[in-house]
């Protein structure tokens, strides 16, 4: 293809802007010199395009560093106040609304209850917009300043082009949830599996930062995935297992809630720990609403409770066979464990989980592999969602018209 001198030019500009942009979000604040090195432009590019981002505001100066044999240098940064972005997790006990500015600092919240197998996808958008008005209100802003909504959903997201939801679990097929928001809102929307908006966040400000091969695990209800690889350049995952909680580990096994039998999160979920407790102790019937403080409560009294502890072993073998799986598929060099139950385990048998793993995996990909608990929690879905935004302002080169030019008239 063959472009006229003035939109390589142009394009060239919004690159370098871009370049800058994103080191400087993904490194933190920096001298001029370490974000010319770390986007790969020369010294005097670089002094213009932060000269730039400055005289619009979007970059500010925050101080000074020693430079080795020179003159101190100065740092810069993003502007927080520059403009804020939404995310929001619509999980399955909550929708979770929170506002950011640019530096991703929260500056709204709110939270409504829900119980997403029971809710009509008209509830939960009432819910959503409801919470986007509440936290604008909140933070005194209106929807001029934000630059977009990103939203983290349970199950599978098709772009076609507006995002349709599958999430068999909570009784979703082909719900059309980015059209009924877009009845309600013009704010710009980005839709995407939570799981893989949850280690979005992870690898941009977690344990999984800095790393290219990595595998990260959610795992509280539900499990799922987010897998970054060298080749996808890292910024955003190349793809995501969202599903892989309903890949087999026992033919004709459990009877798991997505109507299968044998899937992993039958053996490890949330639910299935809870349920397999109450089995082992003679129980039935539990209620789905106390799951998190049951199953945290069950975990604690492994030490001293004999059918916990045989819980707490059986769901370390199964997990442990899921992550090998994943190791041998992917070749991950970090397995991140995330989600609120997940990052319980980890705390309580990182070990055992990681043995558990090197039985399931190829002895090769599995020497590399680093098992590390994750630093989020599970609110971070919320803010994985905002990075969706973001990741479109970065892209634009830090041009707010570009982002909000999607808005519908
Ligand atoms: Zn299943």
């Amino acid at each position: 293809m063959v472009s006229n001198g003035a939109s390589t030019v142009h394009g060239l500009r919004r690159e370098n802007r871009a370049r800058a942009l994103w080191d400087l979000y993904l490194n933190g604040p920096g001298s001029r010199q370490r974000i010319g090195a770390g986007a790969g432009v020369s010294p005097g590019t670089v002094s213009n395009v932060l000269g730039d981002l400055m005289d619009e505001g979007l970059v500010l100066e925050s101080g000074m560093v020693p430079s080795t044999g020179g003159r101190p240098s100065t740092i810069v940064q993003v502007n927080p106040a520059f403009a804020h972005v939404i995310g929001v997790d619509v999980g399955e006990s909550s929708v979770l609304v929170e506002l950011f500015d640019l530096a991703m600092g929260v500056r709204g919240t709110h939270r409504s209850v829900t119980e997403l197998a029971r809710l009509e996808p008209a509830d939960v958008v009432a819910q959503v917009v409801a919470g986007v008005e509440a936290v604008l209100t909140e933070s005194r802003l209106g929807a001029d300043d934000v630059l977009g909504v990103g939203i983290g959903v349970p199950g599978l997201v098709e772009h076609s082009p507006l995002a349709v939801v599958h999430a068999q679990s909570v009784g979703w097929d082909a719900v059309p949830l980015e059209a009924l928001l877009r009845e309600h809102t013009a704010l710009p929307l980005a839709l995407d599996n939570g799981a893989k908006l949850l280690g979005q966040a992870e690898h941009w400000f977690g344990a999984a930062r800095g790393a290219a091969d990595v595998v990260v695990v959610l795992l509280g209800q539900g499990l799922g995935t987010s897998i970054f690889t060298s080749g996808s350049g890292a910024r955003e995952p190349m793809g995501s297992a969202g599903e892989w909680g309903h890949t087999a580990v026992v033919v004709d096994g459990r009877l798991c809630r997505c109507g299968a039998h044998g899937c992993l999160e039958a053996y490890v979920g949330a639910g299935a720990v809870v349920a397999r407790y109450d089995e082992l102790r003679g129980f039935s019937g539990s209620s789905p609403l106390d799951l998190e403080q049951r199953a945290t409560e069950l975990l604690s009294r492994a030490d001293t409770d004999p059918a916990a502890a045989a819980v707490l072993d059986e769901v370390v073998r199964y997990l442990g066979a899921g992550i090998g799986n994943l190791v041998n598929v992917f070749s991950p060099r970090r397995v991140v464990l995330g989600g609120w139950l997940g990052r319980r385990l980890a705390e309580l048998r990182m070990p055992e989980i990681a043995e558990a793993a090197s039985h399931n995996a190829l002895h090769t990909p599995f020497r590399d592999v680093e098992l590390l608990r994750a630093d989020l929690g599970t609110d971070a879905v919320a803010l994985g969602a905002a990075t969706l935004p973001v990741a479109r302002f970065l892209n634009s080169g830090g041009q707010r018209d570009a982002v909000l030019g999607s808005r519908p008239a």
